[in-house]
């Protein structure tokens, strides 16, 4: 153990009284901007008689009481009778996180509880302006070290299971927001993962101003045109980037990690759904099937759009923008009028449109398919884009009985 993590236990060990009796740190698992995250012992479990199984059924998994612990109990730690040990992980939320913040996590981890494929909160301490998040250690392996080898049909599993954790949060109408493979904890040899990190996650359809993408297109091209009229009157028309630009600026919630934002939330969209959760899940599917990570890099939204529209397009780039009231210009060189294809990015950033194996320069049935998937979760209209429950029915994901 080195000697951060050491004063760390100390430091817990004072703030939080129950906090000795019940784990026993081990190591510093995770440091993100608004948390650290702990791997240690449940030593409550061994009191307990080894009762409670986690990987029996996540779903149905319920923590025992947590007890305040009498001398004669702790000293059976020793000496137990059959040692199986438990673990959790400590999410200790910084102090600069705001306690709205902190509570609507928590909160949101609360109403999850029994969702599959969500890692289940078991309970939580606050001492003053600290915060402590217990939840099930789930054992995982970096994105990183099993992307480049995963096949179609592991792709297949891994879909599947996240998105049984995204139906079950969109159906409770939350918004994850921060689909990336680092808050989705997979471990390859069970086949199994769950989503964790509800530190952005909101609730669908709250404190949201109307969106023009959220009217029928008649309606939308109406309200285009009477602003132009506005406009018009007010400043004349302008060419190019305007200096003075008197419009109101947008606002809208932006938060997420940077190459996986959904196009809406590029173009600020003030009415967000679970769809950006979606497009995110796509982001790590291209990832995967490009064997680049991480596939987009930008260092803000403009270069993210930038990205985006190298892939599809201006003109349909253009109409994105207009769903949400943006108008999308470019005079970049590189940005096509038509875009490309995924399956030709696929070949491309895999190395297969030259050399010497002629099979490779084409797709396989099961890439196709792939492909296919993808284009649904990639749509830059949330509105046509596939929700989490379709995606399990759609061809891809589903599990043929026979
Ligand atoms: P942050 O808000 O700081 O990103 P997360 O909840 O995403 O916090 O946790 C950060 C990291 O800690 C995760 O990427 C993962 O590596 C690890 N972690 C979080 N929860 C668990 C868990 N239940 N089991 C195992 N590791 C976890
Ligand atoms: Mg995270």
């Amino acid at each position: 153990i080195d000697m951060t993590v050491q004063h760390d236990m100390e430091k817990l060990n004072e703030t939080f009284a129950q906090f000795r009796d019940n784990y026993r740190l081990i190591k510093r698992i995770g440091e993100g901007t608004f948390s650290t995250v702990y791997k240690a012992e449940d030593v409550r479990y061994e009191r307990f008689n080894n009762s409670w199984d986690l990987d029996a059924k996540d779903s149905q998994w319920t923590p025992p009481p947590l007890k305040p612990v009498s001398h004669s109990q702790s000293n059976s730690r020793s000496n137990p009778p059959r040692r199986q040990r438990k673990f959790v992980a400590i999410k200790k939320i910084y102090v600069t996180s705001s306690p709205s913040r902190i509570l609507n996590e928590l909160e949101l981890l609360h109403d999850l509880k029994d969702s599959p494929s969500v890692c289940p909160l078991i309970t939580a301490f606050r001492q003053s302006d600290q915060v402590l998040a217990i939840l099930p250690y789930f054992r995982h392996q970096d994105f990183r070290k099993y992307y480049p080898n995963m096949t179609v049909p592991d792709i297949k599993i891994y879909f599947r299971s996240l998105f049984t954790a995204l139906a079950a949060v969109h159906d409770k109408g939350i918004l994850h927001r921060d689909i990336k493979p680092t808050n989705f904890l997979y471990d390859p040899d069970k086949q199994r993962g769950v989503l964790v990190d509800f530190g952005l996650a909101e609730r669908e359809g709250i404190d949201h101003k109307p969106c023009l993408c959220h009217l029928d297109s008649e309606a939308r091209k109406q309200r285009i045109r009477a602003s132009y009229a506005v406009n018009a009157s007010n400043t004349g028309p302008q060419a190019g980037y305007p200096k003075n630009d008197t419009r109101p600026s947008r606002r809208a919630n932006r938060a997420g990690t940077r190459g996986f934002r959904a196009p809406e939330v590029l173009f600020k969209c003030t009415e967000q759904t679970t769809k950006i959760d979606i497009w995110s899940a796509g982001v790590i599917l291209l990832t995967i099937l490009c064997k680049r990570f991480p596939f987009f890099n930008s260092a803000d939204d403009i270069e993210a759009m930038i990205e985006i529209a190298t892939i599809f397009g201006s003109r349909r780039m253009r109409a994105a923008g207009q769903l949400h009231g943006c108008v999308f210009e470019t005079n970049i060189p590189t940005i096509g009028g038509s875009g490309f294809s995924f399956e030709k990015i696929m070949l491309w950033s895999t190395c297969r449109t030259d050399g010497g194996n002629e099979k490779a320069r084409f797709l396989t049935d099961e890439e196709k398919a792939a492909v296919e998937f993808l284009q649904r979760c990639m749509e830059l209209d949330p509105s046509r884009r596939i929700s989490a429950e379709e995606a399990l029915r759609h061809d891809f994901l589903r599990v043929d009985d026979d």
